[in-house]
């Protein structure tokens, strides 16, 4: 089977490529993609590379103060990025542990979260920052809440022929720090779970907490009413106990090679314990 590649050097010109020709597919370092092709799980009619859009691969800060994250930026790119670093230590965290080095190198941002993988770690580190993803099709530019955009497995908010463009980072509030934290079976491996966790506290009670999770379910997990449970209250070894066992309940997880179900929710109390005690150091 061919395929026709096309490097177009605009946004709209991809845009316009993928509209025109029914089943085009885009390719961002083609870590996944290249993959499926080889097994067969999808034949594109063409593929439309991102390669050649500078304005993809910019890591900058966006006029209302997001750190934005263009969709070609590679994992080690966003890990080593300084910018990053002082914005959003969660999203650096997540970027940084992903696979290997020569994954990190290629694989983007962008191809990730399209991609859809509930196993994948950008996904609840998205979430628990409450960042958006910017999507760009024929009919224009929308930002959709990560919450809203992982939708289940290997599905997201991107309709056919659209782009994604940039992940949108909001500041976090003064004084919260943020934690990626991963269970692997060994180093470099998909994680067996993942907590994503942002804590802020004043006079020793909570001001702000975000915990999602990675791995155990179709989507990321993530539970507000348990977080707003926990605010003007200290965070007590019980009330995170509290937290973590919430989480653990609302997981729908597989048996992989990764883990059981069971064991996947046993270690949810454990590792969000372990993040957010982290966090308050
Ligand atoms: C051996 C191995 C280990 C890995 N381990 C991990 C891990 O531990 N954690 C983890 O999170 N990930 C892991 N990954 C996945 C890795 O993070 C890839 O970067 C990711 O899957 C996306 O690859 P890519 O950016 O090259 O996208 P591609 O492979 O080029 O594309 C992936 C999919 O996204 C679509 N796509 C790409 N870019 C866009 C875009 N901008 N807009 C719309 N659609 C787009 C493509 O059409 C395709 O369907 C691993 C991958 C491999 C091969």
């Amino acid at each position: 089977m061919s395929i026709a590649y096309h490097e177009p050097e605009a946004l709209d010109a991809a845009v316009r490529l993928l509209a025109e020709i029914e089943g085009a597919r885009c390719i961002a370092g083609g870590q996944t993609l290249v993959a499926m092709l080889n097994a067969g799980l999808v034949e594109p009619a063409a593929l439309v590379s991102l390669a050649r859009i500078p304005e993809l691969g910019a890591i900058s800060r966006a006029g209302d103060g997001s750190l934005r994250i263009g969709a070609m930026a590679t994992h080690e790119a966003i890990a080593e990025s300084p910018l990053v670093a002082r914005e959003s230590p969660l999203i650096a965290g997540a970027a940084g542990a992903i696979a290997h080095p020569p994954i990190r190198s290629f694989g983007t941002i962008g191809g990730a979260v399209a991609h859809g993988d509930p196993n994948a770690d950008y996904p609840a580190a998205l979430v628990a920052a409450d960042a958006r993803v910017e999507i760009v099709g024929a009919n224009g530019r929308r930002a959709v809440p990560a919450a809203e955009f992982f939708q289940d497995y290997l599905t997201t908010a991107v309709e056919p022929g659209e782009i994604v463009t940039a992940v949108l980072v909001p500041p976090p509030p003064a004084g919260v720090r943020g934690r990626f934290l991963k269970f692997t079976r060994v180093d470099g491996d998909y994680a067996t779970v993942s907590v994503a966790a942002l804590l802020g506290c004043e006079a020793g009670a909570c001001k702000h907490i975000a915990v999602a999770l990675g791995a155990v379910a179709p989507r990321p997990v993530r539970d507000r009413d348990a977080e707003i449970a926990l605010i003007g209250r200290p965070p007590t070894d019980q009330a995170i106990a509290v937290l973590g066992e919430t989480l653990a309940a609302a997981c729908d997880p597989v048996d992989d090679v990764r883990g059981s179900a069971a064991y996947r929710r046993a270690l949810v109390p454990i590792l969000v314990g372990r993040a957010i005690k982290s966090l308050m150091q």
